[in-house]
């Protein structure tokens, strides 16, 4: 391209077709509106909405999105009162469609929303490294790149009528093994090979001959993620439960009358939600629509998974973050094609092609997981309640212990003009039943002089787990908790010269680490001799907190050698399948402790597993924000239904310093009330959500002074802003409060010094509208970056 923008509209002096709205893909541009086209009559057999086009956009080309067609200009939304003479040209038409006008609709409430470019919400609906981009070269000058990841074609061979009749020669072995490989069906060439050396030949030689046939197609990679474990097996139960049964009834309604509600399933662990889900699906496929199920990230095993799978076979797409970029773009095709109308995956799962969509699941609703930390900074369950509003199809949300956002709505019975509803499943489903928590108080033994890690009825438990070949899940959470230095004399803990995060010690390598920029700092903490205080220079620098090895050693140490104790966290799950090969060796293994982080708190359904441990629940307590009680009820909630899902009963103990806590008195007596009530209360009096809605505006660069002006400006002029949205709602509250602005909790990150406000607006309020327009009329100021956070949940 020779960089020449002039558009080419009418120069035939034809008039245009039709016109097109279009989303100009300039990441630098803040808050765009989408742009008007005209359609040259050359192209307007080409042209659908979703296609990428290439356009000029003020002096240069740049790609775009047409994400809305018309046959006049006053028809277009968005261009009302444009002059025909002044609306350029698209100057060609870059590939087939890759969005529809849904993910146009939902990516601009989305960019409203969250207060983000709306080009940056559209990508999240394209096809992933699929799409042309312009590369801009040093000369000024700009060039098409084909799309990144290209497409793998696959050979399949299969018999033909032919072969009935052909009886190989008695010398040809490799003409036989093939026509005995491909007897029960089609198989890959690349499968061929890999089960004999070199078949080639004797393909060549019996394609000839009419008795196979070489048929080559598109190759979808990564579906073939395989399990032994025979949970990822499931058939429909002979009957559901009188809950499943009315959970099922109101979802099917919901999708019959093409209702957008929002159905919550609330239904204790193992009360059969998936079955729901499960159930629900099937009636949306046989109306010859498709679902989407959304599971978190770290519970998207191949056990879930498979279930999924044995139910409907090929047709489920799967995503979570370890696809590759080849396996990542055919899982979206298998979507866009039709050839998968199911799909499962993580928060990003929401943005696939999927047509006629009829029911999104959200499993484990109350997930953060499902909040995303880099801009869109959206919240999964707000998209996809305005999809199902979009679309007029229910949205189904599951939990064993739904959010307070959640709950609160169903209270009231509507949000946003939305109909939420909860329907509870209070028992389990099939043979197991709730377990039995015990809390064994540690301050206590540690008075009694006690200094093991296991208090003495974990010790019995797990050892009559051992007795009895029996399976034990042992909790060591240590999210947000990791192991650091401390300073004995004066307190100190070490901190990031870059950030002023504390630092994480890690035992191996003897380094302390930041895990806001990554530096790594060595260390030789007491009792070696080279350790040395920062501040004080004391040797007694010594770690806190206790990692899973730790744990894993007393653990060897007090199992039986038959007993297995296997261990799962992020050291151990690092390698592309650690993950379900130690969830394989624990489902093969005749008695077993798997003993992990919270990844091994969420969806594992072993139904041998008798004992749930906690080895200290304080941390996950301890925690310096609103939510960490709710997180913490959720984990340990999560983890005690472990426990007891198959004949044999389940036990819990719950290892704590704080047994009067709210949360674990909740968990012990199976009273979610006794945690709700008091964390609602709590909520209400210091006005957190769901009561309010939380904003986070954060700016950050390397000038402290200039950050500061900046944020200053931007919180006076929402404010101002809010004055005009408080003036109609008329209640006696404040509807907008501001806090700050002031230095974030992390005040330093990546040498650029970070400030911030947090905006409490009540509810029904438009604050994204009021925060788009402030945003808008402050404008950019170089060497300072902003980011909104609509509904935060990381306030630091
Ligand atoms: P949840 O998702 O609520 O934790 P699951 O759907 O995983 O529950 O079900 C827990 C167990 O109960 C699974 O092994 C499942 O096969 C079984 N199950 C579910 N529904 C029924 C039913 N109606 N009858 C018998 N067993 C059931
Ligand atoms: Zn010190
Ligand atoms: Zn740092």
């Amino acid at each position: 391209m020779d960089g020449r923008t002039e558009s080419l509209f009418a120069a035939d002096g034809a008039a245009p077709d039709a016109y097109a709205s279009v989303v100009v893909d300039i990441p630098a541009r803040a808050l765009s509106d989408p742009f008007a086209y005209a359609v040259a009559p050359a192209l307007a057999g080409d042209i659908a909405v979703g296609c990428t086009v290439l356009v000029a956009f003020g002096h240069r080309p740049a790609i775009g999105y047409v994400v809305a067609l018309a046959d006049s200009i006053d028809e277009l939304p968005g261009a009302e009162g444009l002059a025909g003479k002044r609306i350029r040209a698209i100057d060609a038409v870059l590939t087939e469609p890759v969005c529809s006008a849904y993910a146009g609709a939902v990516a601009y409430w989305m960019s409203r929303e969250y207060v983000a470019p709306l080009a940056e919400c559209l990508r999240l609906f394209l096809p992933p490294g699929g799409t042309p981009r312009l590369r801009h070269a040093a000369d000024g000058s700009y060039e098409l790149e084909p799309p990144a990841v290209p497409e793998v074609r696959e050979r399949v061979v299969s018999l033909t009528p032919a072969a009935a009749d052909y009886l190989p020669p008695a010398r040809a072995v490799r003409q036989r093994q093939l026509m005995e490989a491909l007897a029960c069906g089609p198989v890959t060439t690349r499968e061929l090979n890999l089960l004999y050396t070199d078949l080639s030949a004797a393909i060549r030689a019996l394609e000839k001959r009419g008795v196979v046939e070489v048929r080559e197609r598109r190759a979808w990679r990564g579906i073939d993620d395989q399990t032994t474990l025979s949970s990822a097996r499931s058939s429909a139960p002979a009957a559901l439960t009188a809950g499943q049964s009315a959970a099922l009834g109101e979802i099917e309604r919901a999708v019959d009358d093409g209702a957008d509600d929002v159905i919550l399933v609330d239904g204790v662990t193992g009360s059969g939600k998936t079955e729901v889900y499960l159930a629900a699906i099937e009636h949306v496929l046989a109306a010859g629509r498709t679902a989407i199920v959304l599971v978190p990230e770290i519970s998207l095993t191949a056990q879930t998974v498979g279930r999924f799978r044995s139910r409907f076979g090929g047709a489920v797409a799967v995503f979570h973050s370890r696809l590759s970029a080849g396996e990542r773009l055919d899982q979206w095709d298998m979507v866009r094609t039709g050839a998968a109308r199911v799909v499962v995956g993580a928060r990003s799962a929401l943005f696939c092609p999927l047509s006629d969509l009829g029911l999104i699941v959200i499993d484990e609703e109350h997930e953060q997981s499902y909040k995303q930390g880099s801009s869109p900074r959206y919240h999964a369950r707000e998209v996809a309640a305005q999809m199902a509003h979009l679309g007029g199809f229910p949205l189904v949300l599951g939990s064993a212990t739904p959010s307070a956002e959640a709950l609160h709505r169903c209270r009231v019975g509507e949000y946003l003009g939305q109909r939420w509803c909860r329907m509870e499943m209070p028992e389990r489903a099939g043979a197991g039943r709730l377990p039995d928590v015990i809390v064994a108080d540690l301050r206590r033994e540690f008075a009694g002089g006690a200094r093991s890690i296991f208090s003495r009825p974990l010790r019995e438990a797990l050892l009559e787990v051992a007795e009895r070949r029996e399976k034990a899940v042992l909790l060591h959470n240590r999210r947000g908790f990791a192991p650091f230095l401390m300073c004995r004399d004066c307190g100190c803990v070490p901190t990031c010269k870059h950030c002023s995060t504390a630092l994480t010690y890690h035992e191996r390598t003897h380094t302390l680490e930041c895990h806001t920029c990554g530096a790594t700092y060595r260390v030789q903490p007491y009792p070696a001799p080279g350790s040395a205080c920062p501040k004080c220079g004391s040797r007694y620098l010594a770690k806190m907190g206790m990692g899973t090895q730790q744990v894993e050693d007393a653990l060897i140490e007090l199992m039986p050698p038959e007993a297995k104790v296997i261990r799962m966290d992020a050291d151990s799950t690092r390698g592309k399948d650690a993950h379900k090969r130690l969830l394989e060796e624990f489902d093969a293994a005749e008695s077993a402790v798997l003993l992990g982080t919270q990844m091994i708190a969420k969806g594992l359904d072993f139904p041998e597993v008798t004992l749930v441990g906690v080895v200290i629940a304080d941390y996950a307590l301890k925690m310096p924000d609103f939510r960490a009680s709710e997180r913490a009820f959720d984990l340990l909630e999560q983890v005690a239904g472990r426990a007891g899902r198959g004949e044999r009963a389940g036990k819990v103990i719950i290892q704590t310093y704080l047994p009067d806590d709210p949360v674990i008195r909740a968990v012990a007596a199976h009273d979610r009330a006794i945690f709700t009530s008091h964390d609602d209360a709590e909520r209400a009096e210091a006005l957190y959500p769901p009561y309010v809605r939380l904003t986070n505006v954060v700016a950050r660069g390397r000038d402290d002074a200039r950050v500061r002006a900046y944020i200053g400006a931007v919180a006076r002029a929402v404010m101002d802003e809010a004055d005009v949205l408080g003036a109609g709602a008329g209640t006696g509250e404040e509807p907008v409060r501001l806090l700050g602005p002031t230095s974030c909790v992390i005040e330093r990150a990546k040498d650029q010094y970070r400030h911030h406000f947090i905006i409490k607006s009540a509810p029904g309020l438009d604050i994204s509208g009021a925060l788009f327009r402030a945003v808008e009329r402050v404008g950019a100021k170089p060497g300072v970056k902003l980011s909104v956070d609509v509904d935060a949940y990381d306030l630091m």
